[in-house]
């Protein structure tokens, strides 16, 4: 775990962000995360690096906009994040970023393939590539959470990545899988394209991957 449950909501972002950057999955002010909370969201603003990120820099804002006057301006991308908490439910965190090797698939507009069984982590038989939209935009809000009505991860066509989740973690570990499996793909396509899966054989994985992690112990 690399966010500590002890920690704020605002202080977890701030944390988030830090970590993005140092495992190189984000550079400058490129990148940002959200959680859902009882107004909206809690999201980070628009052009602070993540080092000089504090819990009080953090926006707290309605879905439709809206922020308390005294604050900093949130991210630009908040249309892409609030229409994904109103299309899901069941996501509380949202983790966006530009990193390497997903960044240059998507800007060829590829998604990821079933080439290797964990793609089943975003939860079907694909990553797939969101279509383009100008960033900030309506539309990019619209286009991504529509790819994501039954996944967990995209990729952005032109742009980056976007990991969703319960909670915070959950979408930080997401989105290093994320660029992790775009890194291998990558290498995959340079060496002449890997074999996929077949559906069948996914439909295993996801069976199985609802188990995922360490057993649970019982008391001797
Ligand atoms: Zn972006």
């Amino acid at each position: 775990m690399t966010i500590p449950q002890s920690l704020s909501p605002a202080a977890s972002l701030v944390r988030c962000m830090q970590q993005l950057l140092s495992e190189g999955l984000t550079t400058g002010t490129n990148g940002n995360a959200s959680l859902r909370s009882a107004g909206g969201m809690l999201i980070t603003p628009t052009g602070i690096r993540p080092s000089e990120l504090t819990p009080e820099s953090i926006v707290a804002m309605d879905l439709e906009g809206n922020i308390a006057s005294a604050q900093l301006a949130p991210s630009s991308e908040w249309p892409m994040h609030a229409s994904i908490y109103r299309a899901r439910p069941d996501v509380h965190a949202i983790v966006h970023c530009h990193s390497h090797y997903a960044t240059a698939l998507a800007c060829n507009r590829l998604s990821i393939p079933a080439f290797h069984y964990l793609v089943a982590l975003a939860g079907g038989d694909s990553i797939p590539c969101a279509p383009y939209a100008t960033f900030g935009s309506a539309e990019l809000g619209q286009q991504v959470a529509g790819t994501l009505r039954e996944r967990r991860a995209c990729l952005l066509a032109n742009h980056g990545q976007i990991s969703v989740g319960p909670d915070l973690e959950s979408a930080l570990e997401l989105a290093r899988r994320v660029e992790e499996l775009a890194a291998q793909y990558h290498a995959c396509l340079s060496a002449g394209g890997p074999v996929l899966l077949t559906k069948d054989e996914m439909d295993e994985i996801h069976a199985r991957i609802s188990n995922y992690g360490q057993p649970k112990r019982t008391r001797a």
